[in-house]
């Protein structure tokens, strides 16, 4: 059994005291009981103890988005993420993963991403050529945003370019691995994976990584797992705020009303909720979601999506609520798997717009 003790200790903690319950983006979504940590970790408890097997427990395990919400809830101070990614790699060496998930898998395989996508589109391809090779800054802009969100890519690359930052993008640019952690957690394809971008990575005096969970995985997993990544990285959010703070861009501000969407990764993985707001608050007032900083809810999720698109629907869908209740005009995303599903279900009157996008409109 793939378990480890830390894991087994983790679904034996649970109190079913409910105190996550109230948190769950997909549970709150959908109004399904079991995809609470909760329930998850109830099914999970008869895995270990070889009262059923992973079979009958595995797509409630691919029902989580491994936001971390719960995680930030639990009292018993143990990580339900933990128990998730562990199930996951269970079911692989079990020969239990779902077909919807094998599907995915064999695209990563054949394709490098999820989405099964052989080229992004031809405008961020040629964009993308026209760069110069250089050592200095690699943007970093992951397989979510190269294949989803083709447009804040570009969006990127011209704030880039109007700062008068010395950059490169890989022309051939590797997975982060985060693609395969979703999917099978800790297997040894997703190591291999993470030890092959480090190597096309080191070299460069400093990694910008747009979107969220790449940063993640580079500044946590990699870490946590000893894969050697020895050039520097910070999240895009934060080198825009410091561009702005050496007045390398000089935004002006707006009469704009904004909302923005943490990501989940930046604010509760990485701890990261200010250089997003420093951003915002040079171009434009700012109103806060109830939920909001390490108290975010996830908005979107591009893999879940293409599994369960209508409940990932129903998740962007109550983030416009929220917006629209505190009177913001224009949601703001920092990650793909965000600004997807927002935009796929946004409100009439209601702007989107990405933090590249903001600040390129107010300079
Ligand atoms: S990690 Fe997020 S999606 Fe998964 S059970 Fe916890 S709150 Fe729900
Ligand atoms: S908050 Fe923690 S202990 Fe309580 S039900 Fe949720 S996972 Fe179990």
């Amino acid at each position: 059994m793939q378990f480890t003790e830390k894991a087994k200790k983790t679904i034996d903690a649970c109190r079913f005291c409910w105190m996550c319950r109230h948190i769950c983006p997909i549970g709150n979504a959908n109004g399904m009981e079991r995809c609470t940590s909760r329930a998850r970790a109830l099914g999970l408890s008869m895995v270990v103890r070889d009262i059923t097997t992973i079979d009958a427990a595995i797509e409630n395990v691919y029902e989580c988005s491994l936001c971390g919400a719960c995680t930030k809830e639990c009292k018993t101070g143990w990580d339900p993420v933990l128990f998730t990614t562990e199930a996951k790699l269970e079911a692989a060496m079990a020969g239990a993963m779902p077909e919807y998930i094998m599907t995915l898998l064999e695209n990563v395989e054949k394709f490098g991403n999820v989405f099964g996508k052989s080229e992004c589109c031809t405008k961020l391809g040629e964009k993308i050529a026209t760069l110069p090779k250089t050592e200095d800054v690699l943007l970093f802009v992951g397989k979510n945003a190269l294949y989803q969100t083709c447009c804040q890519v570009k969006a990127a690359i011209d704030l880039f370019e109007k700062a008068g930052v010395n950059f490169t993008v890989l022309a051939d640019e590797p997975s982060s691995g985060w693609d395969l952690f979703f999917l099978a957690g800790g297997a040894e394809e997703t190591r291999q994976t993470m030890k092959a971008c480090a190597a096309a990575l080191n070299g460069f005096k400093k990694v910008v990584a747009l979107d969220p969970n790449d940063a993640r995985m580079f500044l946590r997993q990699y870490k946590e797992w000893g894969i050697g990544l020895t050039s520097p990285v910070v999240t895009f959010t934060s080198f825009v705020a410091d561009l702005i703070a050496e007045g390398k861009i000089a935004p002006k501000k707006s009469a704009s009303v904004y909302t923005f969407q943490d990501p989940a990764s930046l604010a509760r993985d990485l701890e990261e909720t200010e250089p997003a707001r420093k951003i915002l608050a040079a171009c434009g007032e700012t109103l806060e979601m109830l939920e909001h900083g390490k108290d975010t809810n996830i908005a979107g999720n591009l893999i879940m999506a293409q599994y369960m698109p209508e409940t990932i629907a129903k998740v962007a869908a109550r983030r416009w609520q929220e917006a629209i209740r505190v009177g913001a005009k224009t949601v703001v995303t920092a990650n793909p798997d965000d600004h997807a599903a927002l935009k796929a279900t946004q409100p009439e009157g209601m702007e989107l717009a990405s933090i590249q996008e903001v600040v390129l409109a107010n300079l």
